[in-house]
């Protein structure tokens, strides 16, 4: 997550950033928080998201205050180390 930039290209490709919504995690003391339909400028290259200061804001005091969210879901978790040392 980086700090929005109108005019500028991507900071990490200089790829042309687009408007979008976009699917967003959202760490915070270990748990993952998962935003939906975020407004947000899209990377058309590599796909790195930029984000407003007031939405993140929102997503923040989302977390902060605990809301309610719309539905929970389970993610299963892996432990890459795990996954490289299994025989094929
Ligand atoms: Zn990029």
């Amino acid at each position: 997550m980086k700090t929005p930039n109108k005019n500028i290209p991507c900071s990490f490709c200089d790829g042309e950033l687009e408007n979008g919504s976009v699917q967003h995690p959202y760490s915070w003391h270990g748990k993952i928080y998962l935003f939906e339909n975020v407004p947000a400028q899209v990377c058309r290259q590599c796909g790195e998201k930029y984000f407003d200061a007031p939405v993140v804001g929102t997503m923040e005091r989302a977390v902060l205050k605990k809301a309610k969210p719309r539905r929970t879901v389970r993610v299963p978790v892996f432990s890459f180390g795990e996954l490289a040392v299994q025989p094929r």
